[in-house]
């Protein structure tokens, strides 16, 4: 019995934080839970991050949890709206610089100093464009490229400017303190520019979490120029990816986002690292109980890519229909999953070559080739686990550890179903507890060939494969 493979993580916010509809969700399908730190205080989050784990214990069910930091995101302080039409000009610097007496001020200090004549500034997700005509000092001229009204505290995007973006601001610093004390299973880095900012922010929290404790895994949110130009470098120091179609959308050509989002998956699986599709999935679904012809071929097409996951952000988090969008979404994912069309990967390439993937790769082509109905993996840091699940095995990939970080972090991961036996550490137990349960659950069956793969190396033992056994 083989049940939806792509993960679906949904955004919390008003339309969602109660502990019922939060129940709902998971049991229509969603696997993670992000909190956005861009949004809310730090007391609401702990409430539904506390719901969260209730309802994992409860349900006995793996659910992952990403706190999502706002990162250095750019703004604008305007003391009055001002309205403009194509060619106003506007002027514009940052806080840095009062003297220039600028109608826009953008709230980084000293960000102006990589904004060049040509460069485009745009604002609210990109709806009003201006254009630099010329710099004095650190006073800028923009001319406007189209009508618009220019508000206090709107996102702006500067597509074309060299910029030294700090990862994380004095307000990331304190998100990151509390996710890390938190214990969430990810954060979410946006506007990732670099390798060396992944490094910077794994460092913050190996301080904040103190020797040897476990830090949150991080994933990169792929939405910025620099970072198509950095992918490859980004994806090997990252943990986990997301292609963050909002920004990525500004700051590179709309018509590009969908080709970008199969290079960053194909990147991404090429080294193993899991990845999300986000925004916009289902959008109208905010609003309107079915969704798009054009969404539902989206989600489709993103599995058929093989994402990990899939995201859903203000149709979650605000929207009329939160449990209606997961299970639609769910419901899309399983029929495409099923049919001809996702052609599960017949060689898939991965750009490295170790013992471990090596021997992982073997299990993946011993199931195959034997047709076995699950391969079963028994893991503690859930490396084999995810390596084995970016094979994209066509049946079933039954996971055991008795680790619950593990067991959260894997609920994020393609196609693997987690089992939980915390205190059982010996391995023959712990495989008979996990078919019994696989038994229970109508995952296997009695007679049932399964490939056993151990990838705990805690008790000293390397990764083994332990080849075809029979279920009993
Ligand atoms: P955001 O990230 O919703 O935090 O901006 C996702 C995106 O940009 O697509
Ligand atoms: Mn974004």
């Amino acid at each position: 019995m083989l049940q939806k493979r792509t993960k679906i993580v949904a955004t919390i916010g008003p339309a969602s934080e109660s502990k019922e509809v939060l129940e709902q969700m998971v049991e229509a399908g969603m696997n993670v839970v992000r909190l956005n730190f861009s949004h809310g205080e730090h007391a609401s989050h702990q409430v539904i991050l506390e719901r969260v784990r209730e309802i994992s214990r409860e349900k006995n069910q793996a659910i992952a949890v990403l706190a999502d930091m706002q990162g250095p995101r750019i703004r604008t302080e305007v003391k009055a709206e001002i309205p403009v039409e194509k060619d106003t000009e506007v002027t514009v610097s940052d806080i840095a610089h009062p003297e220039c007496s600028a109608e826009i001020l953008l709230d980084m200090k000293g960000i102006s100093d990589g904004i060049l004549p040509g460069h485009k500034i745009l604002i609210e997700d990109g709806t009003i464009e201006l254009e630099v005509v010329e710099r004095n000092g650190e006073c800028l001229k923009t001319k406007a490229l189209n009508k618009g009204l220019i508000k206090n505290r709107k996102g702006v995007i500067l597509p074309d400017s060299e910029l030294e973006l700090d990862i994380l601001s004095e307000k990331d610093k304190k998100d990151l303190h509390f996710a890390v004390e938190h214990q969430v299973d990810y954060v979410g880095l946006s506007f990732v520019g670099s390798a060396e900012d992944i490094e910077t922010v794994r460092k913050e929290m190996r301080a904040i979490a103190g020797e040897g404790v476990r830090v949150p895994k991080i994933i990169s949110k792929i939405e910025r120029k620099v970072a198509i130009a950095n992918l490859s470098s980004i994806v090997k120091a990252t943990d986990a990816v997301m292609v963050a179609r909002g920004d990525l959308g500004i700051e590179m050509p709309t018509s590009e986002v969908v080709l970008l989002q199969k290079r960053i998956i194909h990147e991404s699986l090429s080294s193993a690292k899991p990845v999300i599709v986000a925004t916009q999935m289902m959008k109208s679904m905010t609003e309107n109980p079915h969704p798009t012809r054009a969404e539902v071929s989206d989600v489709s097409n993103a599995v058929i890519d093989h994402t990990d996951a899939i995201m859903l952000s203000e149709e979650s988090a605000m929207g009329k229909y939160p449990v209606e969008t997961i299970a639609t979404m769910s419901e899309i994912a399983t029929k495409t999953e099923e049919s001809p069309y996702d052609d599960v990967y017949r060689a898939l390439h991965l750009n490295f070559r170790n013992e471990f993937s090596v021997l992982v790769r073997s299990a993946y082509e011993i199931a195959k080739s034997f047709n076995a109905e699950a391969i079963v993996v028994m893991t503690e840091s859930g490396l084999s686990a995810r390596l084995l699940s970016h094979f994209r095995p066509e049946k079933e990939l039954l996971v055991a550890t008795s680790d619950r970080r593990t067991w959260q972090e894997l609920a994020l991961v393609w196609g693997i179903r987690p089992y939980l036996y915390e205190g059982v550490t010996a391995i023959e137990e712990q495989k008979q507890k996990l078919l019994a349960s696989a038994k229970a659950d109508g995952h296997v069956q009695t007679g049932d060939k399964i490939v056993l793969f151990i990838g705990r190396t805690e008790t000293d033992e390397r990764m083994k494969l332990v080849g075809i056994q029979e279920v009993r």
